[in-house]
């Protein structure tokens, strides 16, 4: 199989006291055949690069995701300007993006933080992870005002078909993640039965957003063939059309052979 888990937190599944190696192992007999690991902010960059050079199956983006925000934020931004302007070696700018969730009254301060991102991905020629909550149309006018010829991923989308189509019609992809094997999600189930399917690409979120039956467990990319498993019950074509056009879209965003 040739499975992408286009957005897993390894460094935080570490965290969570999983063994990296055994992960990995346990992903490829899942069929996973690369993952990619999004950066968080400044902190979490060297480790992940470093997972990227110890695993050919491992590659890393370089981003300040929208909840890790903070006074040092600017700063982080001319190092990921410097890395950038010296070949880093990432596939991707992110985890970036919008998060009015929790109130913390700093939109205005994400929205900055996301626009240097959203430049330095077309100024460097690379896709960006999005992450986005209570903030469509902000994220959606962002897009539209600082277009990206590298496209992205809308990760862990969550929402109607209507939406999902407005980033799809920016060149964007959408995440297909644990929220599909909840019944319980049908809006957003009915909407990943309808999206083109060579607008998606599969991520597990790993270690949150645990699958249904998996509650209180550690997610783990290896989950992401149960995504892939609920997602072939949603659409009319074949494992192999879905596992072949999804991984071909994203080698294709990230280049990757
Ligand atoms: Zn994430």
């Amino acid at each position: 199989m040739n499975l992408m888990d286009t957005h897993c937190h390894l460094d935080l599944m570490v965290q969570k006291g999983i063994n990296l190696e055994q992960a990995l192992v346990e992903a490829t007999q899942a069929g996973v055949a690369k993952i990619i690991v999004p950066g968080i902010d400044a902190s979490n960059w060297a480790t992940i690069k470093q997972y990227a050079k110890n695993h050919a199956m491992v590659e890393w983006a370089i981003g300040i995701h929208p909840m890790f925000v903070s006074e040092t934020s600017a700063d982080q931004l001319v190092v990921m300007r410097e890395r950038l302007e010296q070949g880093e070696t990432c596939v991707a700018i992110g985890e970036c993006g919008l998060d009015f969730y929790h109130g913390r009254n700093d939109e205005e301060r994400q929205t900055y933080v996301l626009i240097e991102q959203l430049k330095l991905a077309q100024q460097y020629q690379l896709p960006v992870l999005l992450h986005v909550r209570k903030a469509h149309q902000e994220l959606l006018k962002l897009l539209k005002k600082y277009p990206l010829t590298r496209g992205g991923i809308v990760h862990g989308f969550t929402g109607s078909y209507e939406l999902g189509m407005q980033y799809i019609q920016q060149g964007l992809c959408l995440g297909v993640g644990g929220s599909i094997t909840y019944q319980r999600a049908q809006k957003t189930r009915d909407a990943f039965a309808r999206f083109p399917l060579e607008r998606l690409v599969f991520e597990t979120d790993a270690p949150d957003m645990p699958l249904y039956g998996y509650q209180g467990e550690v997610n783990q990319p290896k989950f992401a063939k149960d995504v892939l498993s609920s997602f072939i019950l949603l659409r009319n074509e074949t494992e192999q059309t879905i596992t072949q056009k999804t991984a071909k879209s994203a080698r294709k965003m990230f280049e990757i052979g």
